[in-house]
């Protein structure tokens, strides 16, 4: 038999009436865990046959030039919508990973401000030729307790973001810092900024503010829910701020119980 779920709301009437309704939520509970593990096995099932597809294509990319032009165009294409759909299973099976947040190493000690510097590092050679300035400001020097893999992703999908939404010359400015109520890790741009009436949804699996926008950009539409889902396995929230034509600013908050002081290491020589 199943864990019984309950959704329980408490109204508050008055001093000291109160109204408790509790519901069963225990099937909608099973058709979620269900969905989680169909897209899960789906997933991984495609990613074989994709791997094998994948490879033969990269060899044929390199004898392109051996064939006739008009299969040149169509081995490009292909290729092209081949490393797509992989990016695409790929963030698919670290989502239903997440989703689960079974598997969070919660014990583990993050150094967000080498993270940090790691990915805007990579963030430099995406923005290649569109040239950002990209700027780290730390002002906490703290560790914070939680699984790096997973903050990694979160981290790098955010300012890979920023650098995909901001036109050439554009700024970025990551920074970490704490103050009484937590921990705050900031990716900021000066890009093309996002309808408020869209904020409330981005982090929706697949949802996009405008959808001819992502035909250039080329993500998966699944960046802000790995987002979402990496900061409830850390009791955080995201906050977004934006403005069309401005920019935005991703704001991952999180509780100041997970900031841990760095222990100096002294090793015997
Ligand atoms: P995608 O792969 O489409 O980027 P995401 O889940 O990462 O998917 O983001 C969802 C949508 O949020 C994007 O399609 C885009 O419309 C919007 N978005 C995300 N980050 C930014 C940003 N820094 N500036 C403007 N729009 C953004």
């Amino acid at each position: 038999r199943p864990h019984l779920r309950l959704q329980i709301q408490i109204s508050l009437f008055g001093d000291n009436d109160r109204l408790i309704v509790a519901k069963d939520v225990t099937r909608l509970y099973q058709l979620e865990q269900m969905r989680r593990d169909f897209v899960g096995n789906v997933s991984h099932e495609m990613r074989t046959p994709l791997t094998v597809i994948s490879g033969y294509l990269e060899t044929l990319v390199d004898h392109a030039d051996e064939l006739p032009k008009k299969w040149q165009r169509a081995i490009h294409t292909m290729a092209d919508q081949s490393s797509r759909m992989e990016a695409l299973i790929t963030d698919l099976i670290l989502l239903s990973r997440i989703e689960t947040g079974e598997q969070t190493a919660d014990d583990a000690l993050t150094d967000v401000e080498a993270l940090i510097q790691q990915i805007c590092s990579d963030a430099r050679a995406l923005s290649g030729d569109k040239q950002h300035s990209i700027n780290v400001e730390v002002t906490d020097h703290r560790l914070l307790r939680g699984d790096e893999s997973q903050l990694r992703s979160a981290f790098s999908n955010l300012v890979f973001n920023a650098v995909k939404y901001t036109p050439a010359g554009g700024r970025i400015t990551v920074s970490w810092s704490a103050d009484r109520e937590g921990a705050h890790l900031s990716v900021k741009d000066t890009g093309l900024g996002i309808d408020p009436i869209h904020i409330p949804r981005l982090t929706e699996r697949f949802y996009r503010a405008d959808p001819s926008r992502h035909k250039e950009t080329g993500g998966t539409g699944l960046g802000l829910a790995i987002v979402k889902h990496v900061l409830i396995n850390h009791d955080g929230s995201l906050d977004i701020r934006s403005e069309i034509g401005k920019g935005s600013e991703f704001i991952c908050h999180f509780p100041k119980v997970r900031l841990v002081e760095r222990q100096e290491t002294h090793e015997e020589v």
